[in-house]
């Protein structure tokens, strides 16, 4: 039995933003079934607070970075949890990382480096009874608990996990003293990054391990395009870093038993979700495909080349639904494009149930990202029998086989891959969506080998498990 504990910003089902959180969510009952126990410590934001009424305090103190905190520990949703209650830091409206009109805290350097200090001292001293072998760290949130450990003389083993490059963690050097970070990390070959402390360089730097949601996002890292400036770092850690792919939590998406549709075997049962969806988006009737989107509004996600390919798919009889939220210039795009283009359904903001019915009614689910960790809607289309077009790169390029004339006469394809990630490529990428869609036996047969394709967390789980037990001590 190896006891990890897992450090993170979110988690399904109490605080979520993105991906990060279903992920942290979903492993421990994942890595139940390989001989590990995982608990989660998370901070104690209100929603989290109220979802554990119950926690009892496992220690406490009068002042960490400016206030008193208590360690809490808590069950709920299956999940063994630590919550760092810091009222000076979580007790306040807004989300995790912004306030209320979307602006970062200004505290947030604090706030998170009081997350990792909390799991290095867990690390160190235990918390109640529970003491850990190894820290799992996710992002640059948790990226200074390894420097933390060691500035304690204990080098416990750590694994860092990147689910996203993009987010650096950047912190004012002047903040050293305040955040009781030492002075010897503060160097290029630790965590200083131009001038500035980087928490997700600090989690590169001295975990034990390095890891990322996919092989090819780790391969992309190793080079400047992708690697946001640590391709350096990435590649001097060499075998150190390794790909390992997110799963889904097969139990909530699943098209059999979902609780927001009328559950249903796909891809023949999929006309009732698919008649809704398009009733409830207001969408004219077309001999195209019903194509969705469920994203963040950012720059990475490629939403800005889909409003200019999207005529190309309005042309040929498609229609779109898309369902998001971000970028307040992105969103007012989106909605001028439903207003001026029949066939295009918008929804700003962020619905969960909205999210399946989309996902459940969909012909084929559209993410052409510039950059793509893991991602992980196109996993969600392929359980549903919902054909994911995509961008050739990152997760998206290890989950997704393009429908090419090799793969269609193997029998083999699931999707469609294209590149590079430009409006013209993506345009032809729904040109051929709309080939394949006129074609009902060839569609029907890469929706079945969609939903055959595996999409759980089975072969990831023993992936972290094995590198768990290469790096910690034995008991
Ligand atoms: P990222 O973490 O970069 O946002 P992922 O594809 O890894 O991208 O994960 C996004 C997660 O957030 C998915 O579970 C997706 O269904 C969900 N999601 C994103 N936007 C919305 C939204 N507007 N409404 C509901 N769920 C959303």
């Amino acid at each position: 039995m190896i006891r990890v504990l897992s450090v993170a910003s979110e988690c399904v089902p109490l605080v979520k933003t993105g991906g990060l959180a279903d992920v942290v969510g979903a492993l421990p009952a994942a890595l139940a079934a390989e001989g590990v126990e995982m608990r989660v410590l998370l901070p104690g934001y209100r929603p989290v607070l109220a979802a554990l009424p119950k926690a009892e305090p496992v220690w406490q103190a009068d002042d960490l970075f400016g206030g008193p905190v208590r360690l809490l520990q808590g069950a709920t949703a299956g999940l063994s949890l630590f919550v760092l209650d810091a009222p000076h830091l979580y007790d306040r409206p807004g989300g995790p990382y912004l306030d209320e009109a979307g602006q970062d805290w200004p505290d947030n350097d604090m706030r998170f480096a009081a997350l990792s200090w909390m799991a290095a001292r867990i690390g160190v001293e235990g918390a109640g009874e529970w003491r850990p072998d190894l820290v799992h760290c996710h992002d640059w949130q948790a990226g200074l608990a390894p420097i933390y450990l060691k500035a304690r003389g204990v080098d416990l083993p750590s694994v860092m996990t990147v689910h996203n490059m993009a987010f650096r963690g950047l912190i004012p050097p002047d903040r050293l003293a305040a955040l009781a970070l030492p002075g010897w990390a503060f160097q290029p070959d630790g965590m200083e990054f131009y001038g500035q402390i980087s928490a997700l360089k600090a989690g590169l730097v001295y975990g034990w391990k390095v890891t990322t949601v996919s092989p090819t996002y780790a391969r992309e890292l190793t080079g400047p395009d992708f690697g946001a400036g640590f391709d350096g770092v990435i590649r001097a850690r060499g075998a150190d870093v390794s790909g390992i792919l997110n799963g889904i939590d097969e139990a909530m998406w699943n098209p059999a038993t979902d609780p927001h549709i009328s559950p249903y075997k796909a891809p023949r049962g999929k006309a009732k979700a698919r008649a809704a969806l398009i009733g409830e988006m207001g969408l004219p009737e077309g001999d195209g495909p019903l194509c969705v989107v469920v994203s963040r509004l950012s720059e990475q996600k490629g939403l800005d080349l889909l409003l200019e390919a999207l005529p190309r798919l309005i042309a040929r009889g498609g229609r779109l639904a898309m369902l998001g939220s971000g970028d307040p210039v992105l969103e007012t795009a989106w909605r001028d494009a439903a207003e001026a283009l029949p066939g295009v359904a918008v929804r700003i903001g962020y619905d969960e149930a909205l999210s399946h019915r989309m996902i459940a009614g969909g012909d084929a689910i559209l993410v052409p990202s510039r950059f793509e960790p893991c991602g992980l809607t196109q996993l969600y289309g392929l359980r549903y029998g919902t054909v994911p077009v995509v961008a050739r790169t990152g997760g998206l390029a290890d989950t997704v086989i393009d429908a090419n004339p090799a793969a269609l006469a193997a029998g083999v394809a699931t999707g469609v891959q294209f590149a590079p990630v430009t409006a013209g490529a993506l345009a032809t990428a729904l040109d051929r969506l709309c080939d394949l869609h006129a074609d009902p036996a060839t569609f029907q047969k890469i929706q079945r080998n969609g939903m055959r394709a595996p999409v759980g967390w089975g072969v990831s789980a023993a992936a972290y498990a094995a590198l768990y037990r290469e790096i910690a001590r034995p008991r």
